[in-house]
C-alpha cells in the first residue's frame, strides 16, 4: 500500500479558488494526466473501472487526444476505497516531475481525500 500524504492546498486569495500543491516539492504546478474511477454498486462488491488519460506527455501539449478505457475486470486493487467507490486523478508536477495521485474514497458516508506519490512508474494503471 502506498503512503497516504495529507492534501496540501494554497489559498491565492481570489475567487474562493484553492491551488493544489505537489506532495513532493510543494509547488503549485500540477497537471492532471489521467482519471480512474472505481464504481461499486454495493459495499464490498466488484467495481467497474473507467480510465481516461491524455495520450500526449503529461498533459503539457494541447494537441493531445484522450483515450477512454472502460474495464469491466472488476479489479479493485488500486481502488482508494476499501469497500466502496473511489477515484484517482493522476498528476505530474511541472517543477520536479513527480507523479502523484489525488485520491477520493467513500468511507462510512464520508468522502476522504489524500495524495499518494507514485514512485518509479509512469502514469497509468
Ligand atoms: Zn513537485
Amino acid at each position: 500500500m502506498k503512503d497516504k500524504i495529507k492534501l496540501r492546498l494554497e489559498d491565492p486569495r481570489f475567487d474562493n479558488i484553492l491551488v493544489m500543491l505537489c506532495p513532493h516539492c510543494g509547488q503549485g504546478n500540477l497537471h492532471h494526466i489521467a482519471v480512474t474511477m472505481y464504481n461499486r454498486l454495493e459495499e464490498d462488491g466488484a467495481a467497474t473501472v473507467c480510465h481516461s488519460e491524455i495520450e500526449s506527455k503529461a498533459g503539457y501539449s494541447d494537441t493531445g487526444t484522450t483515450a477512454v478505457i472502460t474495464n469491466h475486470s472488476k479489479d479493485n486493487s488500486n481502488n482508494p476505497s476499501l469497500r466502496r467507490s473511489g477515484l484517482r486523478i493522476a498528476l505530474e508536477c511541472e517543477i520536479c516531475e513527480t507523479l502523484s495521485d489525488f485520491c477520493l474514497a467513500q468511507h462510512k458516508g464520508q468522502t476522504h481525500v489524500w495524495m499518494e506519490i507514485l514512485e518509479g512508474k509512469k502514469y497509468g494503471y
